[in-house]
């Protein structure tokens, strides 16, 4: 039980990589909070994790309204006594090429992806600060904060990004016990990606198993996808590790896909 009694706040985690995330840290004893879009699917997966024992709620938020992002981490210190892992996962995933990409998508990717996790850590690291705990801050990367593809110039710039606030947040939270960390899935098999499958296909002109097998797993190491366990494995070590011995660092969990 690594993380007994800590409080664990994942955005985007009514589904997906964050849902796992949120699943795999109540079982190591966090309560959690669900922060989402989706505000029933927040309210049914908090329902879900309430039964593994721990305490679990689940909030109404956009993590592009600095509003809904105060008002969710003020009510999380409120209800659950304090915050001391985020995992900054919602994430969207939009493909064009980049002489069609239409700005305004451009912008809504980016204030998604890199906003988000700028105002989740902010109203966050206050209460961290605050508590003499520390914590530990998660950024939901990618493969694609290494690597570059085809049709990704806006996700592949924001997760990019994230691991340069990730170093900022490590080198700034120090003192205050505050360790960042960016975690990098290749493809796992969530709506996310479902989505992604006829719109390449579309795209590049080639079927959609093509796409599976040759776009998404060609370069892995056994051709199958990264799985949600893999990679809520590695976020609930992370949130749990004592030290700052690896903080700042990035953690590419891809089934060979990237290697650093
Ligand atoms: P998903 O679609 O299953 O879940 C994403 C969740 O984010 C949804 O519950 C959605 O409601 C929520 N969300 C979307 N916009 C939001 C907003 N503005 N505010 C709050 N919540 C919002 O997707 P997933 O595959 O689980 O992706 C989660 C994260 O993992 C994303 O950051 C994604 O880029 C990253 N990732 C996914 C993959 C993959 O292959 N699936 C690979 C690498 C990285």
């Amino acid at each position: 039980m690594t993380l007994k009694d800590k409080v664990a706040l994942v955005t985007g985690a009514a589904s997906g990589i964050g849902k796992q995330c949120a699943i795999h840290m109540a079982k190591a004893g966090a309560n959690i909070v669900i922060a989402d879009l989706n505000s029933d699917g927040a309210q049914a997966t908090a329902k879900e994790i309430e039964a593994l024992g721990v305490k679990a709620i689940g909030l109404s938020m956009d993590v592009t309204s600095e509003d809904q992002v105060n008002a969710g981490i003020e009510e999380t210190v409120n209800k659950l006594g304090s915050i001391d892992v985020l995992v900054s996962n919602a994430g969207i995933q939009i493909v064009h090429p980049i002489e069609e990409f239409p700005y305004a998508d451009w912008k809504k990717m980016l204030a998604i992806h890199l906003d988000g996790a700028f105002l989740t850590t902010q109203a966050a690291i206050k209460h961290m600060y605050a508590s003499g705990r520390g914590g530990s801050i998660i950024y939901m990367g990618s493969v694609h904060s290494h690597e570059a593809s085809k049709l990704k110039s806006a996700y592949v710039t924001a997760k990019h990004g994230l691991l340069g606030l990730a170093r900022v947040v490590a080198k700034e939270g120090a003192e205050k016990n505050v360790r960042a960390y960016v975690v990098c899935p290749g493809f796992v098999r969530t709506p996310l990606v479902d989505k992604q499958i006829p719109e390449q296909a579309k795209s590049l002109g080639i079927s959609e198993d093509e796409v599976i097998k040759k776009v998404m797993l060609g370069q892995t190491v056994d051709g199958i996808f990264t799985t949600t366990d893999d990679v809520a494995s590695v976020v609930t070590f992370l949130a749990g590790f004592p030290t700052a011995a690896m903080t700042g660092q990035s953690f590419v969990v891809s089934h060979g896909w990237y290697m650093q």
